[in-house]
């Protein structure tokens, strides 16, 4: 209501023009150090630090707005309240994906490991998909994924999902780094979709033969049919005690990928497979 007098009109742009400069400080701050370290210590909590950065600088430029439109009638506790702000926002790492087609190098890198003539689906109606995750040190980290690309948007959504709820996942390659063994895959606790395989025992087209499949951290969430394990290391988890990674009955998992109208392997009769999410049920 009250005018400002010049001495208090100067003052807000002096205010005003300390927070814009503090801020600008603050969000190119982070990238300086990421990029000069190049020290090959710490590689494990490099990853979450570089994730963290990106996040940091594009959330500082809405913290300036805010005080430059509040500035004006209350300068006194608006550049404050600001400097309090940019203060007690922790660094929240940022979940991202991608989404892109088949592209010659990674065609060459799944053939013939998981892909090859005969298989159901033809390389051109997959989608290579990049998503961050969780880890199960607390950090986060990009994990590569192959789907269909009638669920690559889905998929991404499920794993958006998973990373605000804090799910951790161990490790998620392409089966190809692998050799596209599935054993072998498992057996590193590794998180996959595409494999252009039979299911186990049968001449029949696994799901995972056409994208429409996902295993979730296998070791933590084993196969199980009677008193086989798969992989074998999976054994300490077949009394499905909760624990970092461990998917329960109806909990944000199961939720995450059920939203996406896919369907659990652990909620089968014989197998049980804990790890296996499927659009199809099977
Ligand atoms: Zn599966």
């Amino acid at each position: 209501m009250r005018p400002p007098s010049d001495a208090r009109t100067a003052l807000v742009a002096t205010l005003v023009l300390l927070a814009t400069s503090v801020s600008a400080a603050c969000s190119s701050e982070p990238r300086a150090p990421t990029s000069s370290v190049g020290a090959p210590k710490g590689v494990a909590t490099a990853p979450p630090s570089r994730s963290a950065a990106p996040d940091l600088a594009t959330s500082a430029p809405s913290t300036p707005s805010a005080p430059s439109a509040t500035a004006p009638p209350e300068p006194d506790e608006a550049a404050p309240a600001a400097a309090a702000a940019a203060e007690a926002v922790p660094p929240k790492p940022a979940f991202t994906a991608t989404v892109s087609a088949i592209g010659t190098d990674l065609a060459a890198r799944m053939t013939p490991t998981s892909w090859r003539e005969g298989c159901p689906v033809p390389l051109s109606d997959l989608r290579y998909l990049t998503l961050s995750h969780r880890t199960f040190e607390g950090g986060v980290a990009t994990g590569e994924l192959v789907v269909h690309a009638d669920v690559a948007d889905e998929v991404v959504k499920v794993f958006r999902t998973l990373f605000d709820a804090g799910y951790p996942i161990r490790s998620m390659r392409l089966v190809d780094d692998f050799g596209g063994d599935d054993d072998a895959s498992m057996a590193a606790d590794n998180t996959s979709a595409f494999n252009c395989r039979p299911v186990a025992g049968t001449d029949r087209w696994s799901e995972h033969s056409s994208g429409r499949a996902i295993d979730v951290n296998p070791v933590e969430n084993p196969w199980v049919r009677g008193t086989a394990v798969a992989p074998p290391a999976g054994a300490g988890f077949v009394a499905r005690e909760p624990a970092p990674g461990v998917i329960l009955p109806d909990d944000v998992v199961v939720r995450a990928f059920a939203a996406a109208g896919w369907s659990w392997g652990g909620a089968w009769e014989s197998p049980v497979d804990y790890q296996h999410f499927s659009t199809t049920g099977r």
